[in-house]
């Protein structure tokens, strides 16, 4: 498996994750010119990736989600009702539509894309499986269901949302609406919210860990690693590498 954080966060998002004889882009909400650069400066061959994945219609998902498509003539996959609302993104692109809850197969991977509370039409994470195990990636999600926790265990890779830190955004500068927006089960999670997931789901075969989505005014990146750390070593059930997702570089390229 391979997989690398090429964006997270409210400006754009993007991960690329390889598993058996598929490479794919979760999301590509960067420009497609910065998406081309950071994938050639982590050396990954953009013309190699099989598919787009989107999770939602936010514009940090979906910004280039069809002209990647259409550049390298893959299809994006994209829920029934996230293509009703996105005709300016998909004009011209191989869409393959698909319900949320129910997996799918592509080439060599199992794709289940999991329902999750957003304000957006019809969010997704998404679960990949092939013969090298499963990996997952859930952001832009604002309440941690039964369903999450179910299907995100066993999981050598994970991509997990870590928004915000509670007293920070309370006590923050966004207005009282925005704050209970993201606050809400239709928002993102906090960091504890994380944690109590992670609580959940840690297992010896969890390699790799990436903390995504943090908010750049409600956040801080090293608060999230030390606490993220240190709670994992408490647990003392599993030591992955711990990445925090970055805004404006490409993690490095991982290899599992
Ligand atoms: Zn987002
Ligand atoms: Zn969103």
């Amino acid at each position: 498996m391979k997989i690398c954080s090429l964006a997270s966060g409210s400006k754009g998002n993007c991960l690329y994750l390889e598993s058996g004889d598929t490479r794919v882009l979760i999301d590509v909400g960067l420009s497609l010119r910065e998406t081309l650069f950071r994938l050639e400066a982590v050396g990954i061959d953009a013309s190699g990736i099989n598919a787009v994945l989107v999770t939602h219609e936010h514009i940090d998902h979906i910004r280039s989600a069809g002209s990647f498509s259409r550049k390298f003539n893959v299809p994006v996959f994209a829920s029934h009702l996230v293509c009703a609302k996105s005709d300016k993104y998909f004009k011209k692109t191989m869409v393959n539509e698909f319900e949320s809850g129910q997996a799918l197969t592509f080439r060599d991977i199992q794709i289940d894309p999991l329902p999750v509370t957003h304000d957006s039409c019809d969010p997704v994470g998404f679960v990949i499986e092939s013969r090298e195990g499963r990996a997952a990636s859930v952001t832009d999600f604002g309440i941690v269901t039964r369903l999450i926790t179910e299907k995100l265990r066993s999981c050598r890779f994970i991509n997990l949302e870590s928004n915000h830190d509670v007293d920070m955004l309370m006590n923050g500068p966004y207005p009282w609406e925005l704050k209970q927006r993201i606050k809400s089960r239709h928002g993102h999670i906090s960091n504890e919210e994380s944690l109590a997931l992670l609580h959940e789901l840690a297992h010896g075969g969890l390699e790799v860990l990436v903390m995504a989505h943090l908010s750049e005014v409600n956040n801080h990146p090293g608060h999230v690693e030390r606490t993220t750390e240190s709670f994992l070593r408490d647990q003392n059930i599993c030591a992955p590498k711990i990445v925090i997702g970055d805004q404006y570089k490409a993690s490095c390229l991982m290899v599992i």
